[in-house]
């Protein structure tokens, strides 16, 4: 069994608003967006621009990254990014590493449908799936996949030759990456792309940000993170990365009482820290869209820097 089914037809059409704003909806020259994607050394894609509430229309917490015509990273998978996966043409034989921030539902849920995707692709190569390790509320991103595609117990079991030396599908190597640690890990790195990782506060969630560098570029997701997360800025003041992408969860009438966030202010401030080139807005959520200009007022009491918001399938070519 070299693969469960020949699919390998479906990718061509797709998506596409080369936007950089919100006023664009999803669906609307999906075929240019792409493109736009594809034919730039290095462009972000987001597939999932909402939150964890059906209420604002948008897929969960999605990105792609597109090298050189491949996306070559997915970072987050969150419940409706399989429908954005395939509206944006992505080959899962692309991949060289699937990237979990955290293993909250509107990040992670979405990935049992991809992995079913992936059984059905022409794959050569081993994949990486790299994620928080565990703590007492949440399991390890290994303990995760287990959970998922495990031999023993894994609900969906059928998948398991995932994680085995065999012929049958491409391996997965799974890596839990610490967040008890300061400062940046390297996940990976390999012919100019390198990506690494460092762990942020998101309550009691395990979290990580990552810093990926390609072609020259750099792009920070931050994930969800709160203002907590001063090691965070320290460790990436001043690195002057392409794009940073981080999460408009929360007004500032929200505040940060339980610490899940970075409300706009503190936003504002990461972006300054770093010296973003741009910021991007993703992770939208209903409460923050109806306050948007007083979340981009609060952004540019220190940001000064061009504010970008994200659309599911927007493309950001850098
Ligand atoms: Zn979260």
């Amino acid at each position: 069994m070299k693969k469960l089914l020949d699919l390998g037809v479906l990718l061509t059409a797709s998506v596409a608003l080369i936007s950089c704003s919100n006023n664009t909806t999803a669906g609307t020259d999906r075929v240019a967006d792409n493109k736009a994607c594809r034919d730039n050394p290095v462009a972000l894609q987001v597939l999932g621009s909402g939150g964890p509430i059906a209420d604002d229309h948008r897929a969960g917490a999605s990105n792609v990254l597109w090298i050189d015509g491949k996306a070559r990273l997915l970072i987050d998978a969150g419940s409706g990014a399989f429908v954005r996966y395939g509206e944006a043409g992505i080959d899962f034989a692309d991949h060289d590493a699937i990237l979990l921030t955290h293993l909250h539902g509107d990040h992670a849920s979405g990935l049992p449908a991809l992995l079913n995707n992936g059984a059905f692709a022409n794959r050569s190569v081993d994949l990486i799936i790299a994620g928080p390790r565990g703590n007492d509320q949440f399991p390890s991103t290994s303990a995760y996949l287990d959970s998922l595609i495990g031999k023993e117990g894994g609900a969906l079991r059928y998948l398991h030759p995932y994680l085995e030396e065999n012929d049958a599908l491409p391996r997965l190597t799974v890596e839990d990456i610490a967040t008890d640690k300061s400062g940046l890990q390297t996940v990976w790195s390999d012919n100019g792309l390198k990506v690494e990782a460092i762990a942020v506060h998101h309550l009691d969630v395990p979290a990580l940000a990552y810093v990926v560098s390609a072609n020259g570029k750099t792009i920070i997701l931050s994930g969800d993170q709160s203002f907590l997360s001063e090691d965070f800025i320290v460790t990436l003041s001043k690195t002057k990365p392409d794009l940073l992408v981080m999460h408009n969860a929360i007004t500032m009438a929200d505040g940060q009482p339980r610490g899940l966030h970075r409300d706009p202010k503190s936003i504002g401030e990461t972006a300054a820290a770093l010296d973003a080139q741009t910021l991007l807005l993703t992770h939208h959520m209903q409460r923050a869209i109806k306050a948007q200009n007083e979340v981009n007022a609060a952004i540019a009491e220190s940001y000064s820097g061009p504010v970008l918001l994200a659309d599911d399938l927007s493309c950001y070519p850098l």
